[in-house]
């Protein structure tokens, strides 16, 4: 093979057809159409192998928050490669940047929550979840409180737990999912489940579903509910205010644990430090992954408040659980100064003061648009719902992939928006301005005039 400069874009899509399987990916359609090769970051924008520049308006996959490029993250990780690339801590063992991790996420997390526990992903900060709450039902002494309540069209992750949870049809169809003990209730999407009804009303009615299930199941089978604060890969899809406070309320009638999967709304993405503050509640555990380190390097885990924290510590005995990379210290080091780059830019008050309802603004104006059913936003997180007919609201028919169609008009022209069925959502970094919002903004435009 020629060396990786010299390379032509048929080469590398050659070689990736050959020896590379893709995530998510239709090999065989993938190795017709060839795929394309990134080569280059810096701030919001990268470069493909033919040296065309895109707006990145997926943050990578929602975790890019501080923008390609940034010096402090790259010294970091240079800096603590050099002084000692990996330790464990397993074994009364651990580095001065899993503890200084540790010290930091307990500052800028709800103040009931003082103890994290590392891992490198959301998946498998999701299967740590599981772990962690019905082994607190353990300890309690109330064993049969097995059961996890979580919705459809979640996303929690790819590992057997994370996929189990998650409430993806096309994934349960494969591989033996989802595993026991998870059920599933219907999700707050307004759009598809509410039309008619007043949006709060229905906020406190796709609450009421968690309510039933628990009767349905028996309180004392149940051990958790999990949810994101706004569900992402199932297509941004923000749920009315009503929503998440009932939730909590369900859940502490019934001694429920509440888990908020902040994988996505992590890290400032909705405008406060976790999307649960946003959604005015406060969860007993939650994920973290992505954003932690701008994905940077691969590190996830679970911020564990108080309650359970207590019985794991006091009463637990050994947690037998952990993963070789819990807290490696280059992922940790990289994450301390990916996180004083977001306090020291003001990154999450400029989400929520200015660059959250300027792309509100931005979004309001394309629902005019004839194509648009309508437009949700939370912080720097925005989704488009393509319809056949405005004024009904009525869909595509799914055999059309119009979502398909217009992502790829996206990508012809240097814009990376993903497609969930006929939504079209976008969650750029945050260091986005409001003149690159505008540039996005007007790009979505012209792909939408060559959709219709
Ligand atoms: N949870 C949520 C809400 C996610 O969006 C994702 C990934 O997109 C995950 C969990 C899984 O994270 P990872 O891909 O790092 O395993």
């Amino acid at each position: 093979a020629a060396p990786a400069a010299q390379r032509t874009t048929a080469e590398w899509q050659a070689a990736d057809a050959a020896h590379h399987l893709h995530p998510f990916t239709d090999f065989k359609a993938l190795a017709g159409r060839g795929t394309r090769v990134i080569t280059r970051g810096d701030g919001i924008y990268l470069w493909d192998s033919e040296g065309q520049r895109i707006l990145d308006a997926m943050s990578g996959l929602w975790c890019v928050n501080v923008g390609y490029g940034q010096r402090a993250l790259i010294d970091a990780a240079t800096r603590q490669l050099e002084t000692l690339p990996f330790y464990n801590s397993f074994f009364q063992t651990t580095t001065p940047p899993a503890i200084q991790l540790a010290e930091r996420l307990a500052e800028v997390a709800p103040p009931s929550f003082q103890h994290v526990f590392f891992s490198s992903s959301g998946s498998e900060g999701n299967d740590t979840i599981v772990r962690m709450v019905r082994r607190y039902w353990d300890i309690q002494g109330q064993p049969n409180r097995q059961v996890i309540i979580s919705r459809l069209n979640a996303y929690h992750g790819s590992t057997m737990a994370g996929a189990s949870l998650g409430g993806m049809s096309g994934m349960h169809a494969q591989g033996g999912l989802p595993i026991p003990g998870i059920s599933h209730i219907e999700q707050p999407f307004w759009f598809q489940l509410g039309q008619g009804m007043d949006r709060e009303d229905f906020g406190r009615r796709a609450a009421a579903w968690l309510e039933a299930r628990i009767v349905q199941l028996g309180a004392d089978k149940v051990a958790a509910f999990i949810g994101e604060p706004v569900q992402g890969a199932g297509g941004v899809i923000v749920p009315p205010a009503s929503y998440w406070p009932e939730i909590r309320r369900i859940c502490d009638k019934y001694g429920i644990l509440l888990v908020s999967d902040e994988v996505i709304c992590g890290f400032g993405r909705t405008g406060r430090w976790f999307g649960c503050e946003t959604m005015g509640v406060t969860p007993d555990l939650m994920t973290f992954a992505k954003g932690v380190t701008s994905g940077y390097v691969p590190l996830g885990g679970v911020m564990v408040g108080e309650r359970v924290a207590r019985a794991l510590i006091d009463e637990g005995g050994e947690f037998q659980h952990g993963y070789t990379y819990s807290g490696h210290p280059v992922a940790c080091a990289v994450a301390l100064a990916n996180l004083e780059l977001i306090r020291g830019e003001g990154l999450v008050e400029r989400v929520r003061e200015d660059t959250g309802p300027y792309l509100a603004r931005l979004f309001d104006e394309l629902s005019a648009h004839p194509l648009v059913g309508e437009v949700q936003t939370c912080g720097l997180m925005g989704a488009i719902q393509l319809v056949r007919d405005k004024a009904s609201s009525t869909v595509f028919d799914p055999e059309q992939s119009v979502g398909m169609l217009c992502r790829a008009h996206c990508f012809e022209n240097g814009l990376i928006m993903r497609a969930v069925g006929d939504r079209m959502i976008v969650a750029p970094p945050l260091v986005i301005t409001r003149a690159q919002l505008d540039e996005m903004a007007g790009l979505i435009r012209l792909c939408l005039d060559k959709t219709l």
